[in-house]
């Protein structure tokens, strides 16, 4: 089945607002296995509202419009549909009483314009609207349904998934389930030339590729009766990918890093600590996000100072004075002790350059060492990252994090 979204409102076409009700609505429709093909927006005209309304009930076998349904003369919505269905409007009783007991209750006085809202086209189906004064109305004739909402998000959401998910209930061909694998230390480009031949010949279930700041993921969505059925669907294509990215894959749906990370920690039974430069506490922050990691984080120290490294740390000053604070050899001398004065399994270190000042030819912005210590060996890694600081920052943190996850994870 098809649907369409209009939205109606000249302050979405001015940019004032952001046309959130079309996103909600799009993936609300996705998800109860409805195709959008068309959205739009109007402004409070009526004869572009005219227009576009015919244009979308003519393509789609439900539209849903939000907007237009207040008190005043340039809301049209429903005056536009029931012109189109060739309908009056009529007076609904029940629906004018709510709309004075509302008034009441903020005690606000009631505007003759409110009457206007309690005119409905004749024999639609009413939804009420618990968190405002204009309801929404549906009309379902002639194989054509038109659902009309108010315009304010928060309106909207409680009377579609109240009210509007319930009616659509007999329209719904299937449903639609998605996987979101997470991807991290591969980037977009590579991770999708690596399952190329899947992404080519998909059908149902479809794959896509989504890059986000630091992560790249991948959503599976089937098609099918049951939600049952589209995770069988699901399954041989998330296998498929999973054996191509390897360890790439670090977790499904609504996880992080850190998360992953911490619970691996934990599992192990292994101890960390952190000891940061350039990334100045962001990485004990990140590592924080996780609610139970103050079983395995026993401290982070934020060693800006080359006086800092050697106190807190021990870093040899015969280390920073020939290789500088930017290099292996002080990351690895951070890591190793931060594990030993902390007493734990783990220390990682980062030292770097952020920017946008401070680079040298030799040392540019986005040259960034980190520095591992697991159980008495200590590993470094070189970087050298675009950006600016805080992107930097960013990516040198998510590095870390995944880098310790691929260590431990063979442990
Ligand atoms: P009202 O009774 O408030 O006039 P209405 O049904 O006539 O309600 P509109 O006047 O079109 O709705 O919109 C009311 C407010 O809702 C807008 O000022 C705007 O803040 C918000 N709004 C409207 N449409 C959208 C949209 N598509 N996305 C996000 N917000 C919206
Ligand atoms: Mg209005």
């Amino acid at each position: 089945m098809k649907a369409e979204i209009l939205c109606v409102g000249t302050e979405i076409l001015l940019g004032d607002i952001l046309n959130t009700n079309t996103q909600f609505l799009s993936r609300e429709l996705a998800n109860m296995g409805f195709s959008v093909y068309h959205q739009a927006v109007v402004g409070d005209n009526v004869d572009r509202l005219k227009d576009e309304f015919k244009l979308a009930i003519e393509r789609a076998d439900i539209v849903i419009t939000t907007g237009g349904l207040g008190p005043t003369d340039d809301d049209l919505t429903k005056e536009t549909a029931a012109e189109y269905f060739n309908k009056k409007l009529v007076f609904d009783e029940e629906s004018y009483d709510f709309i004075v007991k509302y008034f009441e209750k903020l005690g606000v006085p009631l505007s003759n314009n409110n009457k206007k809202q309690a005119y409905f086209p004749e024999s639609c189906t009413i939804l009420k609207n618990d968190h405002g004064t204009a309801p929404g109305c549906v009309i379902d004739e002639k194989g054509k349904c038109v659902i009309m909402l108010p315009g304010p998000p928060r309106e909207v959401v409680p009377m579609f998934k109240n009210y509007v998910v319930p009616y659509l209930k007999k329209y719904q061909e299937g449903v639609l389930v998605s996987k979101v694998l997470r991807v991290s230390g591969i980037g977009e480009g590579s991770a999708a030339e690596k399952i190329k031949d899947i992404m080519d010949k998909q059908i149902n279930p479809t794959i896509a590729p989504y890059a986000k700041e630091n992560e790249v993921t991948f959503r599976i969505t089937a098609k099918a009766d049951s939600e049952e059925e589209a995770l069988k669907l699901i399954e041989p294509m998330e296998r498929e990918v999973r054996d191509r990215l390897g360890d790439n894959v670090y977790g499904v749906g609504d996880t992080s890093l850190e998360e992953v990370l911490g619970k691996l920690l934990i599992d192990k039974k292994l101890t960390i600590a952190t000891a940061e430069s350039c990334t100045g506490g962001l990485l004990a922050g990140r590592l924080v996000n996780y609610p139970g990691i103050s079983e395995v984080f026993m401290q982070g120290a934020v060693t800006y100072s080359n006086e800092a490294k050697m106190q807190r740390l021990g870093v040899k000053k015969e280390t920073l004075d020939k290789f500088g604070a930017v290099s292996s050899e002080t990351a690895a001398e951070m890591a190793e002790g931060i594990a030993k004065t902390s007493n734990t399994n783990i220390g990682i270190s980062t030292t770097g350059i952020a920017g946008p000042g401070g680079g040298t030819e030799e040392k540019p912005v986005g040259l960034v060492y980190v520095g591992l210590y697991v159980n008495g060996v200590v590993k470094t890694r070189k970087l050298n990252i675009p950006g600016d600081r805080q992107k930097v920052r960013n990516r040198v943190v998510n590095k870390a994090l995944d880098w310790i996850r691929r260590e431990i994870m063979i442990l």
